[in-house]
């Protein structure tokens, strides 16, 4: 793909570098608050407001911390009633070593091609391609009859506790209810989906569960020469292999049965008519897809041991050791079943088993609402030819806080990403080209047009 392609949609030099001034601004979320540098998301606030005069001065912004609760009221907009509730997010995840990186990850660079730095795709693009479409209408004149609410947290990498939480709370309370939630998640890919030669828009309507268990073995320490039967170390290396071996069971759900039935036109044979006979031939659809980690996700609550420690010496027995184990929760399983299966698999009372850290619940009940098929259109609109189909964000997003605000969700951006793409997301050299950026704010603006 090429900046100069005549074909390709693009974005001026005017719109890249107000996208560029933002990922300037080291908006980093750390676990600990102390890490975090406010002064970064002033300057990010003064960036937004000075570049957006427009929304500053038709909308309301209500701050929650750095959070920032938008409403653009509709000409004829009562009881609450809303078209959308768009959400983004302010915040980036640190780097890792920049030395790896072409350009700073902060710098902000911008070339023929693409805009680059931490934060390019994930998320501010869309805080910035939000506003550029809001300011946008503003200028052409246009309001919308029913209202429409943005709420971009601050703190969505660390959970969104002290950001999402507050501004969908405040939403509850002031009684809002939207035909639609939008937020990260879903992107276009190609070259990503087995078998299926056309771009693959994936519109995710929910997400998995998030939680991490820790095993802690006690032991009573002592010289290693006589250990008795089993050390701590010993005891958990057994429990965290009986969890290994032992996953959750397979199970098609109806949203990925839902996905392969909206795909399995854009597939060869024989796929396609196995897909056919999906729901009858479950459990050879199921296997398949186990077959690789990436679409094993979709038919199971994934166990994965992440972190493992114990002992200080060679020669000294452990007096304490403990592993941390990942899960993500597929729909109709919790946090709690997931907890009452370790118990069940480690069968040994000498363990330990806790959920510790913040855990999400999966969304209840997936599926795709009455304006799915307006975010298909669009998305359709803006990159001819895609394949459209459901999904579930494997990860948490902040709009999981406001499940129950809309009555249609969808984690989608019309970007087209290859899988190299996709690993700079949270990685290297994270970017996006001047193309994408101009379907992000395409999309939002066709979004406000139609919806509201
Ligand atoms: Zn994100």
């Amino acid at each position: 793909m090429t900046g100069t392609d005549p074909a390709e949609p693009t974005v001026d030099d005017a719109i890249a570098e107000r996208l560029a001034a933002a990922l300037r601004c080291a908006t980093v979320s750390f676990e600990d608050p102390a890490d975090i540098d406010l002064g970064e998301f002033d300057r990010l606030t003064e960036h937004l407001e000075r570049s957006f005069p427009l929304v500053h001065r038709e909308l309301t912004c209500e701050r929650f911390g750095h959070g920032r609760l938008y409403r653009w009221d509709g000409t004829e907009s009562a009881n609450g009633r809303a078209a959308a509730i768009l959400l983004a997010h302010m915040d980036v995840v640190p780097v890792d070593g920049a030395q790896g990186w072409t350009h700073p990850p902060f710098a902000g660079v911008v070339d023929e091609e693409f805009i680059w730095g931490r934060g390019a795709i994930d998320d501010k693009s869309r805080v910035l391609a939000i506003l550029e479409a809001v300011e946008g209408a503003l200028a052409a004149g246009i309001r919308p009859r029913r209202t429409v609410i943005l709420a971009f947290g601050h703190d969505e990498e660390v959970f969104g506790e002290t950001g999402a939480a507050r501004m969908a709370e405040r939403l509850r309370e002031s009684g809002v209810r939207a035909d639609l939630l939008l937020d990260e998640g879903g992107v276009i890919t190609t070259g990503v989906a087995d078998g299926i030669d056309v771009p693959v828009a994936t519109i995710m309507v929910g997400e998995k569960g998030f939680a991490t268990v820790r095993l802690t073995v006690s032991g009573v320490g002592g010289h290693s020469s006589m250990p008795g039967r089993q050390t701590a170390v010993g005891r958990l290396a057994r429990a965290v292999a009986r969890l290994q071996d032992r996953p959750l069971p397979l199970r098609l759900t109806p949203v990925t049965l839902d996905m392969l039935t909206r795909l399995r036109t854009f597939m060869g044979e024989p796929r396609r008519s196995l897909l056919g006979v999906a729901r009858v031939a479950a459990p050879a659809v199921v296997r398949i897809l186990a077959a690789r980690p990436q679409t094993e996700a979709l038919v199971r609550t994934t166990t994965a041991p992440t972190v493992i420690h114990g002992g200080v010496k060679a020669n000294v027995l452990p007096q304490r050791a403990e592993a941390y184990v990942n899960f993500r929760i597929l729909p109709g399983d919790s946090v709690q079943t997931v907890l009452a299966h370790c118990r069940r698999v480690v069968r040994d009372e000498g363990v330990t088993i806790e959920v510790v850290g913040t855990a999400s619940e999966p969304t209840p009940d997936p599926s795709a609402g009455p304006a799915f098929d307006l975010i298909a259109d669009i998305a359709t609109e803006t990159v001819p030819g895609i394949a459209v189909t459901v999904g579930l964000v494997p990860g948490a997003t902040d709009a999981r806080y406001y499940d129950g605000l809309a009555d249609t969700r969808c984690n989608f951006a019309p970007i087209v990403l290859d899988s190299a793409d996709l690993e700079r997301i949270h990685g290297t050299d994270e970017r996006i080209s001047r193309a994408n950026y101009a379907r992000l704010i395409t999309f939002n603006r066709l979004l406000i047009e139609r919806l509201a």
